[in-house]
């Protein structure tokens, strides 16, 4: 990659391309060191044309809201891309199915699909995440995941080339996809049932008030550190984490939260090897009490 025609084209675009970026305002950890490059374009054909000159010449990463991720203290010598506004149109494609585009809010289309009267959506008001990161993932609560109301992805690879995928070629799993991890999903296409709109938001509140109960909010977390360990007991991941660690821990600036022992929170200014330390002494002494590994729901950005 040429930097010299990087900047030229930084010139001409109404996105943005920053240069040792720190990542630390990107994700809801606040945790992170530089980037050398932070790209956030405004139109497809502004990507298109970066993904020409990058010419996959280096790491790639794609951010979301940044609810999900722990990101290194290190250097990252790569891009991070976050899709702009001009990714976060939400349009109905017939009366129960919506487009959405990947950078909006699960909340934004949780409340667009409860004006349009379609249900299926609810669970998307609990989630503080973008719809790509949710496709990625396969965010979900309440026993509703994305993969239940997705029907197909559209997506831009390395290359430039756009695809549509439906969702039954994809392998969904618990809080897990296998779509490749340089593909960047512009939209995705989602289908639900008619329904009234009060009812939807009798149970969008009800699902908002439970989750308030049980999670923190307004802290500096990427929620669920680790996955229920489904198949191997039939305990949560929580409990094994009660029973197993004193809930007072903290390695530097990182600790448990209070209110939900599978949140960590950054307190106190911690760094990744705060968090990363909090992270493993957790994994390692539910192991040793329970004989559970413990699978990470967060992704680690190195
Ligand atoms: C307070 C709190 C509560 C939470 N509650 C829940 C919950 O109830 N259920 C749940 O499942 N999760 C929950 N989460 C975790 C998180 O919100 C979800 O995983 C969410 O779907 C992540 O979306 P994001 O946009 O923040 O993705 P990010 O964290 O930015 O990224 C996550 C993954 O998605 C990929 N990605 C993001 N955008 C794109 C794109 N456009 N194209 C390709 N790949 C992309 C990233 O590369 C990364 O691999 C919670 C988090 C917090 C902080």
């Amino acid at each position: 990659m040429n930097l010299d025609n990087l900047i030229k084209f930084s010139k001409q675009i109404s996105g943005s391309i920053e240069f040792e970026k720190n990542l630390k305002s990107t994700n809801w950890f606040n945790i992170g060191g530089k980037s050398k490059i932070f790209f956030k374009p405004n139109s497809l054909i502004e990507l298109k044309n970066f993904l020409k000159l990058y010419n996959n010449s280096g790491k790639i990463f794609i951010i979301g809201a940044g609810s999900n991720v722990l990101f290194s203290d290190k250097y990252y010598d790569g891009v991070v891309i976050k899709l702009g506004k001009m990714f976060s149109n939400l349009s109905l494609l017939d009366e129960n199915t919506i487009v959405a585009g990947s950078s909006s809010t699960d909340k934004k289309l949780s409340e667009f699909a409860k004006i349009s009267g379609i249900s299926g959506f609810e669970f998307l008001s609990c989630i503080p995440g973008s719809v790509g990161g949710g496709i990625k993932m396969n965010a979900g609560c309440f026993k509703n995941e994305f993969k239940d109301i997705l029907v197909s992805v559209q997506a831009i690879d390395i290359s430039g080339n756009i695809k549509t995928i439906t969702a039954n070629k994809i392998n969904f799993e618990y809080r897990k996809s296998n779509f490749p991890n340089d593909l960047i999903f512009l939209s995705g296409t989602f289908r639900g049932k008619k329904e009234d709109p009060k009812i939807i938001e009798k149970q969008m509140n009800e699902m908002k008030n439970k989750k308030n109960l049980a999670q923190p909010s307004k802290i500096k977390t990427s929620g669920s550190t680790f996955k229920n360990p489904i198949g191997h007991t039939k305990k949560k991941v929580w409990e094994l984490i009660k029973d197993s660690v004193p809930l007072d821990t903290k390695f530097g600036g990182a600790s448990i939260s209070k209110k939900h022992c599978n949140f960590f929170v950054n307190e106190n200014n911690a760094n990744f090897e705060d968090m990363n330390n909090l992270i493993n002494f957790v994994k390692d002494e539910v192991k040793k009490k329970t004989g559970i590994d413990l699978e990470l729901e967060i992704i680690l950005v190195k």
